[in-house]
């Protein structure tokens, strides 16, 4: 298994890394220690969280335990930084179990491992990367498929899509990516689950905060776009203003408004485009 993604080299020196260490929830930190590093011993079995106290952010440890679990991680990133951060080694399956198991506090983890390694895609692998293309089963079939919105969800249907080889347009009324975090833009927005579970599991970040703002999650899902070359799919500043489905094309007709002809014309309705568009065999 290749090293955890995104991981940056540390240069900060002890003090700065065991302030940042005083933020740590310990059921976190002593995983990520023991990936970061491939040194599985952090993992100690008396500084485990206590899986029936998981509402407590330190999962029932003692102030004891949070102190020395801190000083077990700031000793292994130390160590670290003065090897040179050395590429994690590979986890294999048998230290990945350890880990997870360690982490919610069971032995034995077979029934939640694969469903960890899909939410955690702990080496950045897309697990629910298509494993089929249009030209295995219908080699002969050409279609488009229309995208309402290049939201998170817009923008990873479109990515599915021309994954598979399916000729895709997204249809976006705002002038950029984003949807919810390019809308929202007042004082203190941002989410309220964290972010590593908050994005797309095969495109991890470094989030600089558990609950991230808007303008973060904004250039998180604009990056994704771009990373993906998923804007040239991508009509902005069109909307959506009524679809109907032709039983007899077995298609949708798809009606659009150019939004930013419409706010540069006079008297409202000035500039207005409106077209039919034959989109899609399916349901957009
Ligand atoms: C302030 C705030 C905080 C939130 N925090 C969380 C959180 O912590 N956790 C969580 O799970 N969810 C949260 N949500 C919910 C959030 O909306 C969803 O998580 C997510 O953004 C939905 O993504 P989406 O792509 O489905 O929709 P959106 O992000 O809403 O994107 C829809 C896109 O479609 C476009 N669109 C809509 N209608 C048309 C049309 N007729 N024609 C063309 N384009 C159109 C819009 O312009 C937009 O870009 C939050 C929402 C808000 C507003």
């Amino acid at each position: 298994m290749p090293s955890p993604p995104n991981t940056a080299a540390i240069t900060a020196d002890d003090a700065t890394i065991a302030a940042a260490l005083g933020e740590s929830t310990v059921g976190a930190l002593l995983p990520a220690v023991a990936q970061l590093t491939g040194d599985l011993s952090v993992l100690r079995a008396d500084l485990q969280p206590d899986p029936d106290n998981i509402m407590d952010p330190q999962a029932g440890l003692t102030a004891a335990q949070v102190d020395e679990a801190r000083q077990v991680a700031l000793a292994a990133l130390v160590a670290h930084r003065n090897a040179g951060n050395p590429d994690a080694p590979p986890l294999d399956d048998a230290a990945l179990r350890q880990l997870m198991a360690w982490a919610v506090g069971e032995a034995n983890v077979d029934q939640y491992f694969a469903l960890l390694c899909e939410e955690l895609a702990p080496d950045g692998t897309d697990w629910r990367a298509p494993t089929w293309h249009l030209t295995d089963i219908a080699a002969d079939t050409t279609f488009t498929v229309a995208v309402v919105g290049a939201g998170m969800s817009g923008l990873l249907m479109a990515h599915r899509l021309r994954q598979v080889g399916v000729e895709v347009v997204v249809l976006e009324k705002n002038p950029d990516v984003g949807g919810t975090w390019f809308d929202n833009t007042y004082p203190g927005c941002r989410v309220d689950v964290p972010n590593h579970l908050y994005s797309y599991s095969f495109a991890p970040a470094l989030w600089p905060q558990h609950f991230s703002s808007q303008e973060v999650l904004r250039d998180y899902f604009s990056d994704f776009a771009t990373t993906n070359d998923l804007r040239p799919l991508v009509r902005f500043n069109t909307e959506v203003t009524s679809m109907a489905w032709d039983d007899n094309a077995g298609m949708w007709h798809v009606e659009v408004r150019d939004v930013a002809g419409d706010t540069g014309g006079a008297g409202g309705a000035g500039g207005q485009v409106a077209k039919a568009t034959r989109m899609s065999r399916h349901s957009p």
